[in-house]
């Protein structure tokens, strides 16, 4: 990223903050003739005080000049502190409103992005947390370095560096060569320095990573007693890490030292050359700590050079990735436009190949048909894709070739919002937010009254629990057991009340009791609708109309329970390992002696 890049990237949100900006400018330019006043007065006050002493004048005949110096000096304090006062002010609130700007369209856009940027590697939530924010706080230092910090500075100079020439050509001259060598200097520092920052970037992304994988893995650590090994990669991260920092602050002090011996250097120049205009009588005494004055306001602020160089650098890092987030227009979800009045659920797939962004290729010329209003069940060991194929069907990934087809309708045309509100999702472990259990099942349909709200948990078998709870629907929903987070997401769906419902392993995670607690509203939900389920239990299986079974990506039968069985394949295979795997013989004898 260019710095013109930068900015043009920068101004979108800038602009809406013109008139901010304009009165920052304004008092900027106020507050830089006003910093200049001190070397004036100073000046004034060395010569007036030495022509005392030269005409050996009384005490009490120049109390007037104490006087006046003083008046002025409060007067130019009183004006300088409301302008610092309304600089800092609404500097600050243009930062702080592009700050929150900057976060805002950030989060709007990403979630325009469709599920492969989330599943992208390179978008591992810890690393893209810091990025994230990186990008937003180093954008923000630098509208802060631009509106507060630079202009003010470098207006103070250049006001002073006029001042210097109009007071004497030559001494105006020192303070102009010392810019142009201070500028080179801070830009080789910078030049140098980049290449620690993108490493430091590196570096902070992946320790960050590696803290968000520690505390969730934080079971197997501890159950394997890897604490000590996870703990020495760490170590690692953290040493590459502080020998970066090190280079940076080597190289930051070398550099900082060269400029300070040049403005050194200027301040001798300045003294040694006002010093033989004194002598040779073409100016007051007091020019020289008039000069000093001044070449120190030229000084200051560039001297402020490479912290400005430092954070430019920064944002130019920081934001290259920021902005490669926000700007990734690829990413967006396409969408169709067909929206029908009715879905009828009629889902058709053909010759479907499917590769995942990382090349993972786990859908082979599928084709299957799945019949509206009926209950079909994919059957499949772990792997073979039975969740990518729901993943495809709610368009959350695009099929490489083939054709997917609802209601007869090619999938790509329909808007991928409409069909998705059509959709009902249930999944392994659904998500439960954190609120309340009310706000939780409302979330299927958000402008849902209470009432409707107690419905829909009614029909999931939720209702009762609930009530019992010392605060009912207002109780925090993460309280709620594994099956109970399961039931919830289950009155979500009959509040969203979709024609077509894909359960991807709903009772995976659940103990036997919460299985059998959630069968009804499972059972409930299915009513009326077109169903997907993929799963392990034999029961969700065979109550199924229609059997599909997946092996390595493709489907290798397909039919009713009773032909699958007799055919002895795959599916029988599976079949007889899960009833196998329940100890049918030794149940049904507990259950007879009973
Ligand atoms: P199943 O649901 O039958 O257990 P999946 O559809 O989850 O199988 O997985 C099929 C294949 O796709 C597997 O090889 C799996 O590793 C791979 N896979 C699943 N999800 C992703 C993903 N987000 N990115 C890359 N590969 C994936």
């Amino acid at each position: 990223m260019t710095i013109s890049n930068l900015y043009k990237n920068i101004l979108p949100f800038v602009k809406p903050y013109k008139n901010l900006i304009f009165i920052a400018l304004g008092l900027t330019v106020i507050g830089s003739f006003a910093a200049q006043i001190n070397a004036f007065v100073l000046k004034y006050t060395v010569d007036k005080i030495s022509d005392l002493l030269v005409n050996k004048t009384p005490l009490n005949q120049g109390l007037h000049i104490v006087g006046i110096i003083s008046a002025i000096l409060l007067g130019k304090e009183i004006i300088y502190s409301i302008v610092q006062f309304g600089q800092k002010f609404y500097g600050e609130k243009l930062k702080i409103m592009i700050a929150r700007d900057f976060s805002q369209s950030i989060v709007q856009k990403i979630l325009t992005y469709r599920m492969a940027f989330y599943t992208n590697e390179e978008n591992e939530s810890g690393k893209l947390q810091t990025r994230i924010d990186a990008g937003i706080s180093s954008l923000t230092r630098l509208v802060q370095n631009f509106f507060i910090d630079i202009l003010p500075l470098f207006t103070t100079a250049i006001v002073a560096l006029v001042f210097m020439f109009l007071a004497n050509f030559y001494v105006g001259l020192v303070g102009l060569i010392t810019v142009p060598i201070y500028f080179y200097i801070s830009q080789r520092q910078a030049a140098r320095l980049s290449g620690f920052r993108r490493n430091m970037r590196y570096f902070r992304e992946n320790k960050n990573n590696q803290i968000i994988n520690l505390i969730d893995s934080i079971t197997v650590i501890k159950s394997f007693v890897r604490e000590k090994e996870e703990a020495a990669r760490h170590q690692q991260i953290q040493y590459d890490m502080t020998e970066n920092q090190m280079s940076t602050r080597k190289t930051s002090y070398i550099f900082d030292s060269l400029k300070s011996f040049i403005e050194q250097i200027g301040i001798v120049l300045v003294i040694i050359l006002t010093a033989y205009f004194v002598l040779d009588e073409q100016m007051t005494l007091g020019a020289i700590m008039f000069h000093i004055m001044l070449f120190n306001n030229v000084s200051a602020p560039i001297r402020q050079l490479h912290r400005i160089y430092d954070e430019v650098n920064d944002a130019l890092i920081y934001s290259e990735s920021f902005f490669v987030i926000l700007k990734a227009d690829d990413q967006k979800e396409s969408t169709g436009t067909y929206r029908p009045t009715h879905i009828t659920g009629a889902i058709e797939m053909r010759n479907v190949n499917f590769e995942y962004p990382n090349g993972i290729s786990a859908l082979h010329n599928v084709s299957m048909k799945i019949e509206p209003n009926q209950i079909t069940a994919l059957v499949g060991l772990s792997g073979a894709g039975k969740s990518t194929v729901i993943n495809v069907l709610d368009k959350f990934y695009y099929p490489s070739s083939g054709q997917i087809f609802l209601d007869g309708v090619d999938l790509s045309e329909y808007d991928t919002h409409f069909l998705r509100e059509n959709i009902g999702l249930v999944l392994q472990k659904n998500h439960i937010f954190k609120g309340t259990i009310a706000d939780n099942i409302r979330y299927g349909k958000i402008d849902s009254s209470i009432d409707e709200v107690k419905r829909a948990a009614m029909k999931a078998y939720i209702h009762e629990q609930i009530i019992e709870l010392p605060k009912g629907y207002d109780s925090e929903a993460h309280l709620l057991s594994g099956g109970q987070q399961q039931r919830i997401a289950i009155a979500r769906m009959f509040l969203k009340n979709p024609p077509i419902i894909f359960l991807d392993e709903p009772t995976a995670n659940l103990d036997a009791i919460a299985t059998e607690q959630i069968k009804n509203s499972l059972d409930a939900i299915k009513v009326g609708r077109t169903v997907v389920i993929v799963s392990h239990s034999i029961s969700q299986i065979i109550d199924a109309s229609h059997i599909i079974v997946m092996e390595k990506g493709r489907v290798v039968e397909d039919g009713t329970h009773e032909d699958l069985y007799d055919l002895k394949g795959v599916y029988h295979r599976i079949f007889s390992a899960m009833a196998n795997s329940l100890n049918l013989d030794k149940i049904t004898k507990s259950m007879q002696d009973n």
